[in-house]
């Protein structure tokens, strides 16, 4: 796979992107209540440049509904996000230095796949010609560039999965913000995507923001993890620190660390 990971050259000459592109998160007390239940609790964290941050704990913890409050798509209750220390609580999506890369089944099924990785552009009233170069330079990275006229449907799990995030990448965001993009592919190819994206982690250098309840996942892929539970921040290190130096006993049960 790693000729599908090549440095996307035209990021560092693009005059058009008026934004840094390694982004720096801070949350500051983030809060989030659905009627009376509060499911994310006064979080702190700071995200810096570069990382792979992984977002990791058991399922109904508030991984999904933090990642959807910093892609803009929730609003937090109570509390501030920060990007690059321009408070963005209030900003619109799509004005966000960041990009969610869906599931695969997000893709619009009845466009071409250079339709679908272009159509963030095409919402941004780039012209064609800007267009197709930027697809054909993304698509070219993820060794997608023989399926740009074929519809998803078509595609294996993996190649879907690629054009979802192909399609992120044409936004040239500061930061991927990822959702399980793992779980529904096959134990073989989820352990092939797990290194081709820490591979283009380490090639982009930009900041990887990534939900999983998955422990290995975070193991194996985070430069550092969150674990939550009950929607606070039990503990956030390294995953060495979390393994090595649990601060609760949830931590080291979590991880499957020995007590
Ligand atoms: P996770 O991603 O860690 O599994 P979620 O963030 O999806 O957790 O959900 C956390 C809690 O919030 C769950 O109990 C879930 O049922 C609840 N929840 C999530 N979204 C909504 C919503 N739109 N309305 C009401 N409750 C929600
Ligand atoms: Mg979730």
């Amino acid at each position: 796979p790693g000729s599908h990971w090549q440095l996307l050259s035209f990021r560092r000459n693009d005059n058009e992107c008026e934004e840094t592109w390694v982004a720096r998160i801070r949350l500051d007390g983030v809060s989030k209540q659905f009627g009376t239940t509060q499911v994310v609790r006064e979080v702190n964290l700071d995200i810096t440049d570069g990382e792979f941050l992984v977002l990791l704990g058991p399922s109904g913890c508030g991984k999904s509904t933090l990642l959807r409050m910093i892609a803009g798509l929730e609003s937090p209750s109570a509390g501030r996000i920060l990007l690059d220390d321009r408070d963005i609580t209030a900003t619109p999506p799509q004005q966000r230095n960041v990009a969610m890369v869906f599931q695969s089944y997000a893709l619009y099924p009845h466009l071409t796949v250079a339709k679908n990785i272009g159509s963030p552009l095409r919402a941004r009233g780039r012209s064609r010609q800007q267009i197709r170069e930027k697809v054909t330079d993304v698509a070219a990275t993820l060794g997608l560039d023989e399926h740009l006229d074929r519809r998803p449907g078509a595609l294996s799990g993996g190649q879907r999965q690629r054009v979802a995030l192909a399609r992120a990448m044409v936004r040239e965001p500061g930061a991927f913000l990822m959702d399980e993009p793992l779980s529904n592919l096959d134990a073989a190819l989820r352990s092939a995507t797990r290194t081709e994206l820490t591979g283009l982690h380490r090639r982009l250098g930009t900041t990887f923001l990534y939900v999983t309840h998955d422990q290995v996942e975070a193991m194996t892929m985070a430069t550092r993890i969150a674990l939550l539970n009950g929607g606070r921040v039990e503990q956030v290190g390294t995953p060495s620190e979390l393994y090595d130096a649990p601060r609760s006993t949830f931590v080291a049960a979590f991880l499957g660390a020995p007590p």
